[in-house]
């Protein structure tokens, strides 16, 4: 048995340097010489800005004992000093509000083809692959892919995941098992589907449904360690045209009574919406068909969201949902260009950043926050005439995947920024790792002459040329709940770049 990260003990750990991160939708904050302690626990429990003369007379740890008053042993605090380096800072870990841990070996197929062809083609086939074989095959195909994509995601700065599985309930159960083995804040959801007739091989029967939600929920439920809850199930209806409306509606109560989560997509290709119309004709928009099934909470996720109209971006502003922003694969299956500037700024949503491995071709939200920017000057290309301009900036984007992913998973209190009470769930970049893709020049310091402007234009440089040259090879530490869970400085580490 593989020791369980999640149930390792943390040492108190002081972190010194720059922390950038984005409190509120489009604003970066840049905070230098920022000293952050973090209990055994995982918790900020001291975070002071700007320290640099104090720590400069009298030392990191004489300065935190002057200033918290406690008495402790220095030799029992752990110090992380990278107040120094100009080109490395600490970020929020990223949160992937759509991810679908089954589909991982289909990266990079599928080009172009629309949805409910490439559901077919692609991806049915390939989740079925999950519940056709014995129970020891498959249990074995779900350990390579799901202990897979779970290490790629962290090695990305991944801190926490909202994946779905398949239908199946036994391979469901080791994703979750697996999240907590590798450290990581996870949402588990199986996939519930029970009216496929375009694909009827994988579907599976209410009676089954219901007894393997029951299954996996409270395995979900009893495998995190007494102290912490790392690993949640999560509300999985796969989308409307594949749900009875018996299933539906179990799933919404199933929802309200244990106060969980809930994922699904809305509104991602146009002959889907078609679809909806057709088979839910006494709803009023494909939006409204998960309200009438109390589906639409504050806790729900609903992926990609592109053809929304009026009244469904009132709705959805209404219950509070989340929209997670799939550029990635809207783009690789010509889905469309969402809308998202208009989603956050005139309807007051909430929108994170989903990877929709296998949609998207990348499971790295860097790249998914580059896609973002880029296909939202894509729309501005062709909708000048319009009074409303829908082009993202940097800001923007990593507040989307960081504060609107912590909020679409129900944890803005807990994740997602940087402050005393939260957890320290982190990346370290470092724009000159010993394997960075990025030429540094001295040409940007020219920005440096001691204000506290030049420090801003200085940071949002190099965080553009990060954001637009740099990759996973940038991302060299991770952090959940306190815990190292990568360290690519640590040789045998396993962890190699997904960009070389
Ligand atoms: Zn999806």
């Amino acid at each position: 048995m593989v020791e369980k990260i999640a149930a390792q003990e943390t040492e108190y750990t002081l972190y010194y340097g720059t922390f950038v991160h984005t409190p509120t939708l489009g604003k970066l904050e840049i905070l230098k010489y920022t000293l952050v302690g973090v209990d055994k626990s995982g918790t900020i429990d001291f975070m002071k800005q700007d320290v640099h003369n104090e720590v400069q007379d009298i030392g990191v740890l004489s300065f935190y004992k002057q200033e918290t008053k406690r008495t402790v042993s220095t030799s029992s605090i752990k110090v992380v000093d990278i107040s120094n380096e100009q080109l490395k800072f600490f970020l929020p870990g990223f949160i992937d509000t759509h991810i679908h841990a089954s589909q991982y070996p289909n990266l990079g197929v599928g080009l172009g083809c629309p949805l409910l062809e490439w559901l077919n083609e692609y991806t049915f086939p390939l989740e079925s692959s999950f519940t056709e074989n014995n129970r020891e095959e498959k249990l074995a195909f779900a350990q390579d892919v799901y202990s897979k994509v779970v290490k790629k995601t962290l090695v990305c700065g991944t801190t926490c995941a909202s994946y779905f599985a398949t239908i199946d309930a036994d391979t469901t159960r080791l994703l979750a098992d697996l999240c907590l083995e590798a450290g990581q804040r996870a949402f588990v959801g199986k996939v519930c589907m029970d009216d496929n007739s375009v694909y009827p091989e994988y579907q599976e029967d209410y009676d089954t449904c219901v007894k393997s939600m029951e299954e996996v929920n409270s395995h979900i439920e009893s495998i995190n360690p007494k102290s912490e809850v790392l690993v949640k199930p999560i509300v999985t209806p796969r989308f409307a045209p594949v749900c009875s409306r018996k299933l539906l509606s179990y799933l919404g109560s199933l929802a309200d009574e244990k106060n969980l989560p809930v994922q699904t997509h809305l509104s991602e290709n146009t002959k889907e919406i078609e679809l909806v119309r057709t088979l839910f004709p006494e709803c009023k928009n494909y939006t409204s068909v998960y309200d009438d099934y109390h589906l639409l909470k504050d806790t729900t996720i609903l992926a990609h969201s592109i053809h929304l109209d009026n009244d469904e971006c009132n709705l959805i502003q209404k219950k509070g949902s989340t929209i997670a922003h799939c550029p990635m694969s809207n783009s690789f299956i010509s889905s469309g260009e969402s809308p998202v500037k208009k989603y956050l700024y005139k309807y007051n949503i909430n929108v994170s950043l989903g990877t929709d491995v296998s949609g998207g071709f990348k499971p790295s939200i860097l790249e998914t926050v580059k896609h973002s920017i880029l296909a939202s000057q894509h729309l501005h290309m062709h909708t000048k005439h319009e009074s409303f301009d829908p082009r993202l900036t940097v800001a923007d984007t990593i507040y989307m995947a960081t504060m609107g992913g912590a909020t679409g998973v129900g944890l803005q209190n807990v994740v997602g920024s940087f402050a005393v009470g939260k957890k320290w769930d982190t990346q370290l970049i470092e724009l000159d790792s010993s394997d960075s893709n990025i030429d540094i020049f001295g040409w940007n310091d020219r920005f440096l002459d001691g204000t506290k402007e030049s420090v801003i234009k200085y940071y949002t440089n190099l965080l553009n040329i990060w954001v637009f040259t740099g990759d996973d090879r940038n991302c060299t530490k991770v952090w959940c709940n306190g815990r190292k869970v990568i360290d690519k400085s640590k040789q045998g580490a396993g962890m190699t770049a997904i960009n070389n």
